[in-house]
């Protein structure tokens, strides 16, 4: 069945916001983000936490957002879900196209719609985001039933299959667990098992090694690895840790003051980095032939987002900085297929 006779169908079975008969076909692109903005309007200033934000994420590939913490990561990712708080915050600006549709422009019903059929997240605190007082088997048997149109039996039925995708042992005792009887990374696997139960086309993962050991974090990046192949399925993961970017991307997106400010595969960015401040993070990851403790950091300090430093955000810190870079905001150049950068070094 080609593409077109499958839109035509979903919209006949459900002229839902989800199964948009979209005209427009996007060479192999599920979502498009173009110039978002989303700001927080606040006593003491306006914040530009997005400013500006454009990228694309395909079928099947794991697109890395990465940065800084304040860079603007997160709230890039709640804009596409339709989970900012308003007020303070509002998208001012810009296009999320997902299905033919603009989710800037969908009501918060189509956008819950988006949210429990096509595009889940997965959070960084798998803690804060489970119920203590139900069984992890409950739990994700609950968020199956919110989604499908499925009896008690199947539901059950469906949430062993998916901890058992998860490579979870022992399912159907796991199934009686509370979450504070599971490990960290147990939990984390139990958090993406319940993010799966729509069976998402796109999924956010935020942040989801960052509380977790070296080895659960291995293991949460196999089963992110293997989601990924098994179910064609397009990740865009958030992290501040260009190591996971190396260990689990297809293409980055290397973030700075709300911008996006270089764009490639990964083994461009990691063997070839175009901008300043994706050099210095380069520069900062481990070297393990070096036996130190110390773990290398770009001199000075992110932003402070009421007072954005005016053209280049970065030239504060940047050792490469020219009399321009602080007078005009460097446009987006290609400097090779891929490959986007914003710096006034190029183009
Ligand atoms: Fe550095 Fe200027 Fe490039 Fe900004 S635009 S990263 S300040 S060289």
């Amino acid at each position: 069945m080609n593409a077109t006779h499958h839109h035509q169908r979903a919209a006949e079975q459900s002229p839902g916001p989800s199964h948009f008969a979209g005209n427009v076909e996007m060479d192999n692109v599920v979502l498009k983000v173009n110039n978002l903005k989303t700001y927080f309007f606040t006593r003491r200033g306006v914040v530009r936490a997005v400013d500006g934000v454009s990228f694309d994420l395909k079928k099947g590939e794991c697109l890395c957002l990465d940065g800084e913490s304040g860079c603007g990561k997160t709230v890039t990712a709640l804009s596409i879900l339709g989970l900012i708080d308003s007020p303070p915050g509002r998208i001012v600006c810009g296009q999320i196209n997902y299905d033919g549709l603009d989710l800037v422009q969908c009501s918060s019903r189509q956008l819950r719609k988006i949210r429990g059929n096509d595009i889940a997240i997965v959070f960084q605190e798998a803690q804060s985001a489970l119920n203590p007082v139900l069984t992890v088997g409950d739990q994700i048997i609950e968020q199956i039933k919110l989604h499908r149109p499925l009896n008690y039996k199947e539901a059950r039925r469906r949430a062993v299959e998916l901890l058992a995708e998860m490579g979870i042992p022992s399912v159907e005792r796991v199934m009686n667990y509370y979450p504070h009887q599971l490990s960290g990374g147990m939990k984390q696997r139990a958090l993406i098992a319940m993010s799966l139960s729509c069976d998402p086309k796109i999924l956010i993962a935020d942040e989801p090694t960052t509380a977790v050991d070296v080895t659960i974090k291995a293991q949460i990046l196999d089963t992110f690895r293997e989601l990924k192949a098994k179910r064609q399925m397009s990740l865009l993961f958030i992290t501040h840790d260009l190591a996971v970017v190396a260990e689990i991307g297809d293409r980055a997106v290397v973030m700075y003051g709300g911008k996006d400010v270089e764009t490639a595969p990964v083994s461009e960015i990691i063997s070839n980095p175009k901008h300043p401040y994706t050099a210095g993070l380069i520069a900062c990851l481990p070297d393990v032939s070096k036996a130190t403790d110390k773990l290398a950091s770009i001199p000075g300090t992110t932003p402070d987002p009421l007072e954005m430093p005016p053209g280049c955000a970065f030239h504060p810190r940047c050792d490469r900085a020219m009399a321009i870079c602080s007078q005009q905001q460097p446009p987006r150049v290609a400097v090779s297929g891929e490959h986007k950068v914003s710096c006034h070094l190029y183009g």
